[in-house]
């Protein structure tokens, strides 16, 4: 072996070292055997003359220059950084952008600059699912004090086919009692609700008629007739169920009930009928949240399925009104419950005229997987409840463009945006003269 080309000591060695085996040297290009290549670099031998790097005179420059040099450069740096980073890894949060960062980097206010800019990105506030900030706290209705005080009204729809040509099935209850009116038809006119409404107005007063925006609803027919009977309404926020809870519950409620009949007997009846059927069982069993089954709330029936002789005697019409009134209070124990869970992790809000809100982009039945959840930032032009905003999105009909607090996130975000104690009222609407008609409006 004759190696000229190095003199160092360590060559030497090594040479002295394999001069005792015997074999036969192979020449591999470097490109072919990179790990062996690269070990053959390292130890770097050569001094390193830092030909490019250009040192200043350190007598010129002042304390002061280099503080300012580092702090402009820092911040720049800093923003930078993050951005590249969180936008190079596809959107990370928070948790995982410290993580990135903070372990190898440290800067002045690097991690309030981390989750401003994190709470802030419009890409991330438009298409992710979680990380965001919720705003806005439940709110609804109630709960009421006496039958009738608030009645809610809706439709559902797709029952054609058995053994009826109906295909809606439209729904009053009332949330004192949860007792249910039903009535099905083939349309979902002004007239169906009129004939719904007929059931009780006959009898008794109806305060507040809770009700999603329907175009039988919106009708000038059906506004006149609940002005004849002086009938309040109240509409709730598009894609809100939660606003109209009871009658949501009921809604599945009934539907399965109906579903397990039609299906159980693989009778020849008229899903008209054994919804019929269906309703007045419902309102013959204990409601889970009052205690009481719905009859015996309003009507002070006895729905038992004792024989007489097993009864402990008649109740009489005080434990009616006693019963009443534990109903009462079961009904705002479990609205109390709902309402904690739902506020829970949300922020208060309060939006001003002027503010730019993302709002939800349509609602998750109607969204394609890959559609942005959110769209905006757009302006709030109108404060209309305590709940509702009225937003500029473009949208030609009036009401498209009110939103539930609940749907919108501020635009930008400071972070310690603190919660504020709401004092839930009995009643909180909010009456708001409608613009060019004169009547009065109110959604929660
Ligand atoms: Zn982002």
């Amino acid at each position: 072996m004759n190696i000229k080309s190095r003199t160092d000591e360590e060559l030497g060695d090594f040479t002295y070292y394999l001069s005792q085996y015997d074999f036969q040297i192979k020449y591999a290009p470097g490109k072919d055997n990179l790990e062996a290549d690269c070990l053959s670099r390292n130890p770097v031998l050569e001094t390193n003359e830092n030909k490019k790097e250009q040192l200043k005179i350190v007598n010129l420059i002042k304390l002061d220059d280099i503080l300012t040099d580092q702090k402009n450069n820092e911040e720049e740096f800093s923003i930078k950084l993050i951005k590249n980073i969180h936008e190079n890894l596809c959107h990370i949060g928070i948790k995982q952008m410290q993580k990135k960062i903070g372990t190898v980097y440290t800067a002045k206010n690097l991690t309030k600059n981390i989750i401003q800019f994190c709470k802030n990105c419009g890409i991330c506030i438009k298409n992710k699912s979680r990380g965001n900030d919720k705003f806005g706290l439940m709110s609804h209705l109630g709960p009421a004090r006496k039958p009738f005080e608030i009645v809610s009204i809706d439709t559902i729809g797709g029952f054609g086919g058995s053994n009826s040509e109906k295909k809606y099935l439209h729904l009053l209850v009332d949330h004192f009692t949860r007792y249910a009116f039903i009535l099905t038809s083939k349309t979902q006119s002004a007239n169906d609700f009129v004939k719904l409404i007929n059931n009780i107005v006959d009898t008794d007063e109806i305060g507040i008629l809770l009700t999603d925006q329907y175009p039988g609803i919106n009708s000038k027919e059906f506004k006149r007739f609940l002005s004849e009977k002086s009938i309040q309404m109240v509409f709730t926020a598009i894609n809100t169920p939660f606003s109209n809870g009871i009658n949501e519950r009921l809604n599945q409620t009934l539907v399965n009930k109906i579903r397990c009949k039609i299906n159980e007997k693989k009778n020849k009846l008229a899903w008209t009928t054994i919804a019929q059927e269906c309703v007045n069982r419902y309102n013959d069993t204990d409601h889970s949240v009052t205690g009481f089954a719905p009859r015996y709330l309003l009507y002070g029936t006895d729905v038992s399925i004792l024989p007489h002789e097993l009864k402990e005697g008649k109740k009489t019409e005080m434990d009616w009104i006693c019963d009443r009134e534990i109903a009462y209070k079961n009904t705002i124990k479990s609205h109390n419950y709902n309402k904690k869970l739902f506020d829970k992790n949300r922020k208060d809000m309060e939006f001003k005229v002027g503010d730019m809100v993302y709002v939800e982009n349509g609602n998750k039945l109607n969204r394609k997987k890959l559609d942005e959840l959110r769209i905006g930032p757009y302006k709030i032009i109108e404060r209309i409840s305590n709940s509702i905003y009225k937003i500029n999105t473009g949208h030609k009909k009036s009401e498209s463009n009110n939103f539930h607090i609940t749907k919108l996130i501020p635009a930008s975000t400071l972070d310690g945006v603190e919660p504020v104690e709401l004092d839930f009222e009995t009643n909180n609407l909010e009456k708001i003269a409608c613009p060019g008609g004169g009547d009065v409006k109110n959604i929660i």
